[in-house]
C-alpha cells in the first residue's frame, strides 16, 4: 500500500504529454490545449485606427481647423490633408496618412466647416498604430496554451478559422458485476443500479472527452481478462469499475497480471478508494477503481484526472487544491488519508454529511472535495483545510 502523495507522483510521473496532435475549426477548440506555435498572418490592427469618435487632424499652431470631409467604420476612402485641416472620423475607421492625430468630440466645438479644439493635441493622440496589438507574423500563442472564448475571440480577431491542438485521449470503461441492473430496468433482488458508467462518462464529458466504449463484463475470470486484454489495445487510457479488491469474485487485479500489465501501484493509503489500481502496458494506461460509487468517482477527480490532463499537456497545479476556511468540524477514524466530500463557496468550504464510499448523495450536491493527510486526525471550524474543486 503506498501514500496519496507517492501514488500522485508515480502518475505524474508516468504519464507524458502526447505529441499528437490535430487542425480543428476554431470554433470547435474551447478549453482544448494548444499544439504548436500559432503566428498572425495579420498585423493588427492592420491599419492605423482612430480609437475614439472626433477629428483626424494635421496639427498646426492654431486652434481651429478646416473640416474637409467625413470617414466612418469600414471605409476605405482615404483624404489627403494640408496642415490646419481636419476629417470627422469615428471609432474603428481608418485615420488618413496625412493625419497625425485625433482630437476627441468632447474636445471640440463647431461652426460651419470650422472646427474649435478647446484642448493641446499631442501628435498620435488617439491613434492605434498598424500592429500595436501584434505585428505581421509575430507569435500570437504558444503551445500549452488552454484555449478559452478570449482565445477564441483573440485568433478569430486575427482572421484564423482553425487551431492546432493536441489530440484528446481515447477512453474506454469496463463496468464490472453480476449485481448490475441498468437504469430503467425493473430491479430484481440482489440487484442494484449501475451507478458508475453514466457516472464516469459525464465526468470525462466534463473533461471534454465524448467518445467513450463502455463494455460490461460479469464477474468471471475468462470473460473479465478477455476484454481487460482486449480493451486496453484499444485507447490510451482504460478505466475499469469494480472488481479490483479482495473479493474472491474480484477478478481484475489477476487477470491484469496475467495478461502483463505492469502495476504501478496497486492499493493506496486513503478513503475511499483504498483498493485503486494504475498501470501500463505498451503506452496505454489502465485505472481499476473501486466499485463503490463514492470510491470509484473520488478517485476518478484525484487520479484519473490528473492523468488526462497530464496527457492532454494541461496544466495541473490547481489540482493541487487551495486553502480555505472549514466551517464545521470532522474527525476521522483510523490512520488513512481521507477525501471528504465538501461544498466551497468563495473562501469557505462545508463538509458534507454521507462520507461513506457507498453513497453518493453528499456526492451529488458537493463542488470539492476536502483533503485530509495521513497525519492529520480532525478539521476543526475556522481551520484552513485544503480543497480540490470537482466542477
Ligand atoms: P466491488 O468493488 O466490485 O467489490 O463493488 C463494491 C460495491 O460497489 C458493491 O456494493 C457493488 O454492488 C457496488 N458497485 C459496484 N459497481 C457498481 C456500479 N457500477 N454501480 C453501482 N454500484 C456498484
Ligand atoms: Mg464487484
Amino acid at each position: 500500500m503506498i501514500s496519496v502523495e507517492l501514488a500522485i507522483a508515480s502518475i505524474n510521473q508516468e504519464v507524458k504529454g502526447t505529441s499528437h496532435h490535430e487542425i480543428i475549426p476554431l470554433e470547435k477548440s474551447l478549453d482544448r490545449v494548444i499544439a504548436q506555435n500559432i503566428h498572425t498572418p495579420i498585423a493588427m490592427p492592420p491599419f492605423r485606427q482612430s480609437s475614439m469618435d472626433g477629428y483626424a487632424v494635421y496639427v498646426h499652431n492654431l486652434i481651429t481647423y478646416e473640416i474637409i470631409g467625413e470617414i466612418k467604420a469600414g471605409d476605405n476612402h482615404t483624404f489627403e490633408l494640408k496642415k490646419g485641416q481636419a476629417v470627422r472620423i469615428f471609432t474603428g475607421a481608418p485615420v488618413p496618412d496625412t493625419a497625425n492625430a485625433i482630437v476627441i468630440q468632447e474636445h471640440t466645438h463647431k461652426k460651419d466647416s470650422t472646427l474649435y479644439c478647446e484642448n493641446t493635441i499631442a501628435i498620435g493622440d488617439y491613434i492605434r498604430p498598424i500592429g500595436e496589438q501584434i505585428e505581421l507574423n509575430n507569435l500570437a500563442l504558444s503551445p500549452n496554451t488552454t484555449i478559452t472564448s478570449s482565445t477564441i475571440g483573440f485568433l478569430a480577431g486575427l482572421g484564423i478559422t482553425t487551431v492546432p491542438v493536441y489530440k484528446k485521449p481515447s477512453v474506454s470503461l469496463i463496468i464490472t458485476g453480476n449485481e448490475l441492473a441498468q437504469p430503467g430496468e425493473k430491479l430484481n433482488k440482489g440487484q442494484v443500479y449501475d451507478s458508475n458508467s453514466i457516472m464516469l462518462k459525464s465526468a470525462l464529458t466534463q473533461l471534454g472527452i465524448d467518445i467513450v466504449t463502455i463494455h460490461h463484463v460479469p464477474d468471471n475470470y475468462e470473460d473479465t481478462r478477455h476484454l481487460i486484454a482486449s480493451t486496453i489495445k484499444q485507447s490510451d487510457f482504460t478505466i475499469i469499475s469494480g472488481g479490483i479488491s479482495v473479493g474472491d469474485y474480484d477478478f481484475v487485479y489477476t487477470a491484469l497480471q496475467e495478461i502483463n500489465v505492469k502495476e504501478l501501484f496497486y492499493k493506496v493509503k486513503q478513503k475511499p478508494g483504498k483498493p485503486l489500481y494504475f498501470g501500463k502496458k505498451e503506452g496505454h494506461f489502465i485505472f481499476a477503481l473501486p466499485g463503490n460509487p463514492a470510491s470509484a468517482l473520488s478517485c476518478f477527480y484525484i487520479y484519473v484526472r490528473n492523468a488526462i490532463f497530464l496527457f492532454e499537456n494541461r496544466n495541473t497545479r490547481h489540482l493541487n487544491g487551495t486553502l480555505k476556511k472549514a466551517t464545521n468540524s470532522f474527525i476521522k477514524k483510523g490512520n488513512r488519508a481521507q477525501f471528504l466530500k465538501a461544498y466551497t463557496e468563495g473562501n469557505i468550504v462545508e463538509i458534507l454529511d454521507s462520507q461513506a464510499s457507498s453513497m453518493l448523495n453528499s456526492f451529488a450536491v458537493a463542488n470539492a472535495l476536502v483533503y485530509l493527510p495521513e497525519e492529520k486526525q480532525q478539521i476543526t471550524p475556522e481551520e484552513m483545510i485544503t480543497v480540490i474543486p470537482i466542477s
